[in-house]
Order: C-alpha cells, then sequence, then structure tokens
C-alpha cells in the first residue's frame, strides 16, 4: 500500500504579516514549519515533493540571506534532526534511493537540499524554471547544478502511481501543485506556496506572494477543486495547521 509521510525539515522565524500575509499579523514574529513529503508507490517509487532548507543552515542560519534584506525577515532554525538525511534515515532510507523529486518551486525553503538527490528525476514547470534561472529569488546554487536531470512540464502532468500534477502561479510563475492519492487516507492535496497558511483563504491575504491577483485565482482554485475531490489540503507554511499533520516515521496510507 502507498504511503505518503511528512517530513520535518526545520523551521523559519519570520515576520508572518510582511512575509506571509500582510494586513494579518504585521510586525508578529513566528515559526513557521518547512517540510517535505516523501511518497512510497506501490510500483516501488520514491517520491519527493519538495527537499527542504540546504542542511549547511544547521550551523550557518545567514548561509543563503546574510547581508541583504531578508535575514531579518527570514531566518531558518535547523537542527541536526531537520536535516533531510536524518529523515530519511529514520525511515531505512538513503537519497539514492529517491527516484523522482517535484520541486513545487525553486525557492531556498523548496529546492534546498537537490543536491543530494543526483540519481533521480526532477519534475519542474519550464515556465518556472525560465523565471528561476540567474534570478537571485530563487538562489540558483541549490538546485542549477551539473549532473541535476530536470525534467521540464507544461502545464497539467499525470506522473503515473496516481501522482498529478497542475499549475498553480501566483505565488512565482510556473509554480505548481500536486495530488496524491491514498486507498486509506484518501486524496492529499501538496500545495507548495500557493497556500502559505489559513489566513491566505481566511483573509483574503494574498500580498505575500509574487503576483497577489494570480496567487488568489490559483488559491481560490485549488480549493474549489480539493473540495470537489473529497482532499485534504496541506498548506506550505502553516504552524496549526503542522501540529494536525502526522509526522514522519508516522505515515498516511
Ligand atoms: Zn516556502
Amino acid at each position: 500500500m502507498p504511503r505518503l509521510y511528512v517530513l520535518p525539515l526545520g523551521e523559519a522565524c519570520c515576520d508572518k504579516g510582511r512575509v506571509l500575509t500582510p494586513g494579518v499579523g504585521d510586525g508578529v514574529r513566528i515559526h513557521i514549519p518547512i517540510a517535505a513529503y516523501l511518497l512510497r508507490t506501490d510500483a516501488g517509487r520514491t517520491v519527493l515533493i519538495d527537499t527542504g532548507i540546504h542542511r549547511s543552515h544547521v550551523d550557518d542560519p545567514d548561509r543563503t540571506w546574510g547581508g541583504s534584506e531578508l535575514a531579518q525577515l527570514l531566518r531558518p532554525v535547523m537542527r541536526v534532526e531537520d536535516t533531510i538525511d536524518h529523515r530519511l534515515a529514520q525511515l531505512g532510507l538513503r537519497a539514492s534511493d529517491v527516484t523522482d523529486v517535484i520541486n513545487t518551486h525553486l525557492h531556498f525553503d523548496h529546492a534546498g537540499n537537490n543536491d543530494a538527490f543526483p540519481g533521480a528525476t526532477f519534475h519542474v514547470q519550464r515556465a518556472h524554471v525560465e523565471a528561476a534561472t540567474d534570478n537571485p529569488s530563487f538562489p540558483n546554487q541549490y538546485w542549477r547544478l551539473p549532473g541535476l536531470r530536470y525534467h521540464l512540464l507544461d502545464g497539467e502532468t499525470e506522473l503515473g502511481d496516481d501522482i498529478w500534477i497542475w499549475p498553480t502561479p501566483g505565488h512565482a510563475p510556473g509554480h505548481q501543485s500536486v495530488r496524491v492519492r491514498l486507498p486509506q487516507d484518501g486524496v492529499f492535496v501538496i500545495c507548495g506556496d500557493a497556500i502559505y497558511d489559513a489566513d491566505n483563504l481566511a483573509h483574503d491575504a494574498w500580498g505575500g506572494h509574487a503576483d497577489p491577483a494570480a496567487a488568489r485565482a490559483s488559491g481560490l482554485d485549488l480549493v474549489e477543486r480539493a473540495r470537489a475531490w473529497g482532499a485534504t489540503v496541506l498548506y506550505g507554511h502553516d504552524p496549526a495547521q503542522a501540529r494536525t499533520l502526522r509526522r514522519s516515521p508516522l505515515f498516511y496510507s
């Protein structure tokens, strides 16, 4: 039976309003969760959805944004247990066991450990790679690496094993979200940052996204689809929701 694991990969201490929901929680510091998701399929594939923040942030939180304005707005808080290798090892896995990686997008908290998976195929929207290339908002040192194999997608894509991907632009051009279907626990939608947290929806607060109008359209459409599918929606960085989820090594099946 397929299994879906939520891998906790640390947190970021950030200004809730400035980063996630302008107008809601401005100036309030909170810790937001950073996660990846691991799907083990019946066919023997091991699919990672996002790869979290690079493991070097355990020792050097300023590694990515030191000296920039973002260093104050968004500070990684990461322990050794939060590294991707540690989370995989807890499941008896090594990075070389991962067959596929789906990056919802290439921000540093979603593609930070891409370098650990040279044997995997990475699935990313072509439009997103074009927008992220040479763009300092998507630090290229974590994902644009020789030896990583990118399979560029053009819109909706069925990846097999009941994994379905579709574009949810707005947070970033070519951002994508992922639907997986499990026999017991049902359908899950992994948003990436299409929806950061429940306040995006509850307060109609989309100003933290690159293109707020597009993000709003994608977010509302995602919710509509999820309702039709009876799906559980996993938000990108929602501390309250994270506390309610089964965390690896527990799993959904
Ligand atoms: Zn994010």
